[in-house]
């Protein structure tokens, strides 16, 4: 199985890149904060824990993530991969991630990040907003709690995963299909 980890900041267009990478190799994408939000919509006790969270801004708790992904891992069967987006997010996750797989004798096969600049950030999150209207787009306090959630405690993710000779960038500021072509060009020398 390939686990490929599809990184970087809010609105960095890893959503719609995701949906293309799945399709062309086969992959299940998994995103986290797509999870958590079924959970919200559903009304369980999980989602309205969770909600009060992604509303300000902030990680819900690394137990919560890790035992979705946990469970898919052993619940999807017929797919070449996992496409990870939004997971993880902090390194305790990173940790978490390489130990269930390890279960398995199975490791992190890449990380693809998708990067853009913090000013764009915004700008494409005002722009999603518009579309998809995620309360979590709304509200200016909470798109800059995430961008400063993503510095704080993500972005260390690229240094641990640089150490593990696993990160490869692209930069995300072209259009879709670019930074698609760019995406395919690097999974297939995986
Ligand atoms: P996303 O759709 O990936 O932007 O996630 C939306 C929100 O869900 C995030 O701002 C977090 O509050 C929460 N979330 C998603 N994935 C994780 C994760 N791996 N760890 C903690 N919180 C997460």
């Amino acid at each position: 199985m390939k686990y490929y980890i599809l990184f970087g900041p809010p609105g960095a267009g890893k959503g719609t890149q995701a949906t293309a990478m799945v399709e062309k190799y086969n992959l299940r994408h998994i995103s986290t904060g797509a999870l958590l939000r079924e959970e919200i919509a559903a009304g369980t006790e999980l989602g309205l824990k969770a909600k009060a969270l992604i509303d300000a801004g902030a990680l819900v708790p690394d137990e919560v993530v890790e035992g979705m992904i946990e469970n898919l891992f052993k619940t999807v069967k017929d797919v070449d991969g996992f496409l990870l987006d939004g997971f993880p997010r902090t390194i305790a996750q990173a940790e978490a991630l390489d130990r269930i797989l390890a279960l398995g004798d199975e490791e992190v096969t890449s990380v693809v990040s998708i990067m853009i600049p913090d000013e764009m950030i915004k700008e494409r999150i005002r722009h999603r907003a518009a579309i998809e209207g995620r309360a979590d787009d709304a509200s200016e306090e909470t798109i800059n709690n995430r961008i400063k959630t993503y510095h704080d405690k993500t972005e260390p993710l690229i240094d641990f995963y640089r150490k593990a000779g696993k990160y490869a960038e692209i930069n995300g500021t072209g259009s879709i299909e670019e930074v698609r072509d760019a995406i395919f060009t690097l999974m297939d020398k995986f």
